[in-house]
């Protein structure tokens, strides 16, 4: 619990139908604070760097097709127990098991093609954060 920082994507499918300002509003509504943010297109050997995590899985490829595909959002967010609550405020991975109200219910539009990413702990919020942005990209 306390202050903490976690690492979120909005991912191709919701760029692409112009969701950032939405997605953004649901995580700030939500009580997260956004300390730092850029606009990118990911290599196909980024995205296959980031979720190494997930190499071995059958869906590895398609994942990483789909998130070097179009632009992605990368997002620090602050806030009271940040990791969980950002999870919460995107909802289950799968949209079809998302609660009412969250980012995934509303705006996913598949299993794979789920708008958001956000860090499952605070040791990878960490590593995906370090990835990402340099320590003076960290403004909030
Ligand atoms: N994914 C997929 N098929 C699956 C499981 C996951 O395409 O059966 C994709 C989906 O975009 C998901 C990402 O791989 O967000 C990472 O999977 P993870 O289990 O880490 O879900 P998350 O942490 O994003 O909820
Ligand atoms: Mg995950």
């Amino acid at each position: 619990m306390g202050i903490e920082r976690t690492f979120s994507m909005i991912k191709p499918d919701a760029t692409k139908r112009n969701l950032t300002g939405k997605i953004i509003a649901k995580l700030e509504e939500g009580g997260l604070r956004v300390v730092a943010s850029k606009r990118v297109h990911w290599d196909r050997a980024m995205a296959e760097k980031f979720y190494g995590i997930h190499a071995d899985k059958p869906f590895f490829g398609e994942l990483t097709e789909f998130m070097s595909s179009g632009p992605i959002v990368m997002q620090v967010l602050e806030g009271e127990n940040a990791v969980l609550k950002n999870r919460e405020i995107m909802g289950a991975t799968n949209p079809a098991e998302a609660d009412a109200g969250t980012i995934r219910k509303e705006f996913a539009q598949s299993l794979g093609e789920n708008s958001v990413h956000g860090s499952d702990s605070l040791d990878n919020a960490a590593l995906e954060i370090a990835m990402c942005f340099s320590p003076d990209e960290l403004v909030g």
